[in-house]
């Protein structure tokens, strides 16, 4: 099973929730705007050693983040993040396909999913551009030229 409704926030660099109206909290004020590619992240599967477990969506923000430290990171509405939905099971460190994205970090400083494949990091809740630390997840997504990515 996966869930289809995840995007790349142009302003803050950070997977969000794009499946409601409401589009959550981004750092750089209002809610997100989706750029680009529409992401198919698996969830309620397995963990491997090529995929991580505990992935999250925020269900005051929208990020999605990372939950399996008692720390709950920065979360753009205040506090730390509050998991809600479905559990994400991303892949990490595998190649790169058409239809699968590489990378897509951790952020240490505020434990949302964000692009770092841009010279410019984004806008991070705690300040700053996003910090990426550990794994470098290759996300899949929808097949569709028009959706392509576009440089900044
Ligand atoms: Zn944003
Ligand atoms: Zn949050
Ligand atoms: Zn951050």
């Amino acid at each position: 099973m996966s869930v289809t409704n995840w995007r790349y926030c142009g302003k803050c660099h950070a997977m969000f929730y794009d499946g409601n109206p409401q589009k959550g909290s981004c750092p750089t004020g209002g809610g997100h705007e989706a750029v680009g590619y529409t992401f198919v992240i698996p969830d309620d599967v397995p963990g491997t050693p090529t995929a991580q477990t505990d992935w999250r969506r925020c269900g005051r923000c929208q990020l999605m983040f990372y939950d399996g430290y008692p720390q709950k990171g920065r979360c753009p509405g205040g506090g730390g993040h509050i998991a809600d939905g479905k559990h994400y099971v991303p892949p990490h460190d595998v190649a790169g396909t058409p239809t699968a994205q590489t990378d897509w970090r951790y952020c240490a400083n505020c434990q949302a999913m964000f692009y770092d494949g841009y010279a410019d990091k984004g806008v991070c809740p705690n300040g700053g551009g996003h910090a990426a630390v550990g794994y470098n997840f290759v996300l899949p997504h929808v097949a569709d030229a028009q959706a392509a990515v576009p440089i900044d």
